[in-house]
């Protein structure tokens, strides 16, 4: 589907927080091809500028393909952000979705309290002035109808063995946040929903355990599939989410996980 005026997305203008790689970069690609104006942020301008070039080379009809700077963990950025959609006709989809986990994330002793603070000032500060920002956007355009989606994690929901407490919190506190800004807000008609993904097929996961058969089976054998998910499999559950399809959906733990989240798997 293009963005000629049609698409499950068309019409929508939407920031992508973490735009330039895994989900984000797949899930730009998607909104663009519903038909959605999608504003790509993140804080490399150079990686920022290969993803512009990708989404426009997938999607040779799409709407606008933008992008800007903007470090989610400092509020002038996202409002900068936010208001750049101002002259499109104001915003109307924002998923923040930028996120880290740091590999000094520890457990209680060993997780050095910068790493904690550095953790939560993206993931949970982030996602709290994306929130603050799009209802502020949404309400100077009088919109009646708005779709936040906040990346959270499975970790939020079970708890991870090999530990990362910082993380783990965070995700949790992203969780809670959304749950309450979806009541909150309800009545105005913006739904605010957490995307909970399971570990993914990314390159850094696949390059970390190499050719290490075993150590990739330990942790294959969580998924009742028997395989890690895909980055365009979050995407098209934000594409869902995004969409006036799920307007019925609202304060939800959205998880995309092969049903690991549900499952008592042993090595067989
Ligand atoms: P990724 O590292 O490929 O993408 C994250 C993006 O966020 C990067 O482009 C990075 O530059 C950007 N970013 C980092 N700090 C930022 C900041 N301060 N401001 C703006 N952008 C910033 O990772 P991903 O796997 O695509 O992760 C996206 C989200 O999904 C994250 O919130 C992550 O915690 C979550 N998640 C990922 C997995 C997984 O297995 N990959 C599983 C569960 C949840």
């Amino acid at each position: 589907m293009s963005s000629s005026g049609r698409g499950r997305l068309a019409g929508k203008n939407a920031i992508i927080t973490g735009a330039a790689g895994g989900i984000g970069l797949e899930t730009s690609i998607l909104f663009a091809k519903e038909g959605a104006n999608v504003l790509l942020t993140d804080i490399s301008q150079g990686a920022l500028d290969k993803a512009v070039a990708k989404v426009k080379q997938l999607v040779p009809n799409a709407g606008r393909v933008e992008s800007k700077i903007s470090d989610v963990s400092k509020e002038a950025d996202v409002k900068a952000a936010v208001e750049y959609l101002d002259s499109w006709g104001g915003l109307d989809v924002i998923f923040n979705n930028a996120g880290i986990m740091h590999a000094r994330d520890a457990d209680a002793l060993d997780t050095p309290e910068e790493i904690w603070d550095l953790t939560h000032n993206i993931n949970v500060k982030g996602v709290w002035f994306g929130c603050k920002h799009a209802v502020l956007a949404l309400r100077r355009h009088k919109k009646q109808r708005g779709s936040i989606i906040n990346t959270a994690s499975v970790v939020a929901l079970v708890g991870s063995a090999t530990p990362q407490l910082a993380y783990t919190a965070s995700k949790g506190a992203v969780l809670a946040l959304t749950r309450e800004l979806a009541i909150v807000h309800a009545r105005e008609g913006f739904r605010f929903n957490s995307l909970c993904p399971a570990p993914l097929n990314t390159p850094l996961l696949q390059d970390w355990l190499g050719d290490d058969a075993a150590k990739r089976h330990r942790r294959e054998v969580h998924f009742p599939t028997g395989r890690f998910g895909e980055a365009i499999e979050q995407a098209q559950a934000v594409v869902f989410l995004a969409s006036d399809e799920s307007s019925f959906v609202n304060g939800s733990d959205f998880v995309v996980d092969g049903g690991m989240s549900k499952a008592y798997v042993t090595p067989e």
